[in-house]
């Protein structure tokens, strides 16, 4: 921490840059995928051939309306497209269509934990194509499939104080636009991408310092580390004396610092000016009600009905809902199990489940035991067929079989293989108690003598005699009837 920090107070605001996940481009038919060859998802449209004419995908305009409405947003109801011009290899029409003075959706706001960030605007816009430098040392590469993919552009007001309050922000909103179903919300895959402009001011002071822009934050930890950075700099920078430079910066992850772009990349004259392509368009209240209708269930409702529905605490319920597909899992494994096992789940998910997750690096998606199988572990223990103990190495097996159809993944069939089912026949308990109070007469001598604790030697004898399989609570209470 700058030990200046008490004495200046930063001022974050943040542009973020949302890839929607249509299926095809925002003003053609081409395909959007992701992983096609270079230059095959492309039409005389996208590549901006004379004569060609641009045609609005009436998705894109559904899939802002549903972050607009979700964040409070006014929505305008007449919106037009501007062009933005600039020179680029992988801009081959010249400009970038983008929406500049009337941008559909304006002053909303996001809500963080203790501290509402106020939305200047979302606006529709068009990707470029991308420049590739990495096949060869003297020649740089361009795919144009990019071209014309829709983004939306989210603007916060400078609202922001700390890079703990931006990295907040950014988690909120990355989770508002996976539940909505518009962006995958992966940032180191560009689906989703942050500019972070940044001042300091003295504390107390009411008028902004002049800001800078970083770019090229491919992490959530990047944007927070790199607003760190800056506004140490910055700092620095004034109380050395200086001025700070209204100017683009780069953060590089590696060297861990923010430094100056080229400026060819800052000369920021766009001369936008209306599309005479495309026609406004108009939002009306039906459309926007019909949207408001087709809403999901956003987080923080379902962590309500999760606390409702499954009986869950509060904290159980924010943890399973943080992510929209671990809490559909959570959701099927409870469609196979009792009411009184949901805790259960909750506890299997958030331990078991989230620690191979982390282990593995990968998404819930990725998890390969299937919700009826582990729902199944769950019923094997709440009926008291194995203990929680017998449970987790019969997991240890499950997750040893990576094909969710193969019958090997089923903990029914590894306790029946394994012969693991909790013994919870007295008799045969009984037996096992007797042989063990025969065999160790000095302790049980002890024991009638008073020493009580000893009582824990016993049951350990017995457990071990069952190779663990015995009912701890049955052990225990035939240990001390039998023992007197
Ligand atoms: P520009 O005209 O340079 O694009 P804008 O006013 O459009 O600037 O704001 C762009 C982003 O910068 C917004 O997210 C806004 O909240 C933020 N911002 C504006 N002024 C400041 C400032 N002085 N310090 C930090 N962030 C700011
Ligand atoms: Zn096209
Ligand atoms: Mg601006």
């Amino acid at each position: 921490m700058n030990l200046y920090l008490h004495k200046y107070e930063p001022v974050i605001g943040l542009e973020v840059h949302a890839q929607m996940k249509t299926k095809s481009k925002a003003f053609c038919k081409c395909s959007t995928e992701f992983s096609a060859p270079p230059n095959t998802n492309v039409c005389p449209v996208c590549l901006g051939h004379p004569g060609t004419l641009p045609v609005l995908n009436k998705n894109l305009v559904e899939y802002i309306l549903r972050l607009g409405l979700s964040t409070n947003c006014n929505i305008r109801e007449r919106s037009i497209f501007a062009r933005k011009n600039y020179f680029y290899p992988d801009l081959p029409k010249g400009y970038q269509i983008s929406q500049f003075d009337q941008p559909i959706c304006e002053g909303g706001h996001i809500d963080l934990e203790n501290k509402r960030i106020g939305i200047t605007r979302i606006h529709m816009e068009e990707d470029s194509g991308k420049s590739m430098h990495d096949f060869s040392s003297d020649e740089t590469l361009v795919d144009l499939n990019r071209c014309g993919v829709p983004l939306i552009e989210i603007v916060s007001e400078p609202d922001i104080r700390t890079s703990k309050e931006a990295f907040d922000y950014l988690t909120i909103l990355k989770q508002l636009v996976v539940y909505l179903d518009i962006c995958d919300g992966n940032m180191e895959e560009g689906s989703l991408r942050c500019d972070a402009n940044v001042s300091v001011r003295l504390k107390g002071a009411e008028k902004f310092g002049t800001k800078c822009e970083v770019k090229n934050l491919n992490s959530f930890k990047n944007v927070s580390d790199a607003l760190e950075h800056e506004i140490e700099r910055q700092i620095g920078v004034l109380e050395s004396g200086g001025e700070i430079i209204h100017q683009t910066m780069t953060y590089d992850a590696k060297a861990r610092v923010t430094s100056p772009m080229r400026s060819k990349e800052e000369a920021h004259d766009y001369r936008y000016f209306p599309e005479p392509d495309l026609v406004t368009v108009k939002i009306d209240e039906d459309w926007k009600q019909r949207v408001k209708l087709s809403l999901p269930e956003l987080p923080e409702e379902k962590a309500k009905r999760f606390i409702a529905d499954y009986n869950l605490p509060q904290y159980d319920a924010e943890i399973l809902t943080q992510n929209k597909a671990i809490a559909e899992y959570f959701e099927k494994v409870c469609k196979g199990i009792d009411e009184s096992s949901f805790k259960t789940a909750s506890n299997w998910t958030m331990t078991e489940v989230m620690r191979v997750l982390n282990d593995e690096n990968i998404s819930i998606e990725g998890y390969w035991i299937k919700d009826k199988n582990l729902s199944s572990l769950i019923k094997l223990i709440a009926e008291g067929k194995i203990s929680n103990n017998i449970a987790k190495e019969v997991y240890q097996e499950m997750l040893a079989v990576k094909d969710e159809e193969d019958p090997g993944q089923d903990p029914a069939n590894i306790v029946k293989e394994k012969n693991l089912i909790q013994l919870s026949d007295s008799g045969e308990i009984e037996k096992i108690v007797k042989k063990v109070i025969e065999d160790n007469p000095k302790e049980t001598a002890r024991y009638k003598g008073g020493e009580v604790k000893l009582l824990g030697f016993f049951v350990g004898k017995v457990m071990k005699e069952s190779k663990g399989k015995a009912n701890p609570q049955t052990v225990n209470e035939l240990l001390i009837s039998i023992l007197g």
